[in-house]
């Protein structure tokens, strides 16, 4: 499933889909990044270290399968593929309602 539409602001991202919409803050998109920093850190076992005052500095479409993200610190090779952005938007959805 691909969003009709994003929108993207500085402290989160919102993607709409066919069947509805689901945002994810900076932080969380941050803390979730797969680029090869971050997966080395985690493979380590180290946590990922998210900046506090982590914000959205711009995106860009790769394909018709995934996002990527830059965040204001200069971190920008995070892949994030739909179905990525997706399993983020329940699990943080799963959270808020705890
Ligand atoms: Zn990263």
């Amino acid at each position: 499933m691909t969003p009709v539409e994003i929108l993207l602001a500085p402290q989160a991202l919102t993607l709409v889909w066919p069947n509805g919409s689901a945002t994810l803050s900076a932080q969380a998109l941050r803390a979730a990044c797969r680029c090869a920093d971050c997966r080395a850190a985690t493979l380590r076992g180290q946590p990922i270290s998210v900046p506090t005052e982590t914000a959205l500095a711009g995106l860009e479409p790769l394909g018709h399968y995934a996002l990527q993200l830059r965040f204001a610190d200069g971190h920008e090779r995070g892949i994030y593929p739909w179905a990525y952005l997706q399993q983020l938007a329940v699990a943080s959805d799963a959270a808020a309602f705890r």
